[in-house]
């Protein structure tokens, strides 16, 4: 992989960003500012939503950090050739985007997935894009261990101090019938 220096990554990576409005707002909810990318879409994400893009899996969404994450030049370059605006255009005029909102599983999304990677192999003919292989631990990964290991701490405390309420259940038994039998 075409590893590149961080700080050049970052200064690449912000100018891109900045080149359209659209990428100073996560693509799925239009929070300002994301830090994240879903880099084999080319778009640009917050935190929440980047949890999301990793749910859906690599097939579909391959996310890195814009700060914490190293980058390759194929990765860059994924940013340069996608956008948010550019991918808006494209699910909107295929119907992946309805009330603004994209539908991941639409097979259009993935069109676009390989519409983008053409774009970069021509730049790019000896690498791939996203690894076949289960992708290393990376930033998102770190952050989603550290919010569960944080959760299950708490789910442990709640468990400590909540007691368990007492339940009475009142049973009434019908003696009518052998009530007097069993004084005769
Ligand atoms: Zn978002």
């Amino acid at each position: 992989m075409n590893d590149i220096l961080a700080e050049e990554a970052t200064k690449q990576l912000s100018s891109l960003k900045a080149a359209s409005i659209l990428n100073n707002e996560c693509f799925d909810c239009t929070l300002k500012n994301p830090q994240w990318c879903s880099v084999n879409l080319g778009l640009y994400l917050c935190l929440d939503c980047a949890g999301k893009h990793r749910q859906y899996g690599v097939t579909i969404s391959f996310v890195r950090s814009l700060s914490l994450d190293s980058w390759n030049t194929k990765y860059i370059n994924s940013m340069a050739q996608g956008g948010n605006h550019k991918a808006k255009e494209f699910f909107t005029k295929h119907g992946a985007l309805k009330d603004n909102k994209v539908n991941y599983h639409d097979p259009v999304v993935l069109r676009y997935k390989a519409h983008l990677k053409a774009l970069v192999d021509k730049a790019h003919p000896d690498t791939t894009l996203v690894q076949k292989t289960s992708p290393p631990v990376d930033a998102l990964d770190q952050m989603l261990l550290q919010a569960k290991k944080e959760e299950n701490r708490e789910e442990k405390k709640e468990i400590q101090t909540v007691q368990p309420k007492a339940t009475t259940r009142t049973v009434t038994f019908n003696n009518k019938n052998n009530s007097k039998s069993s004084y005769y």
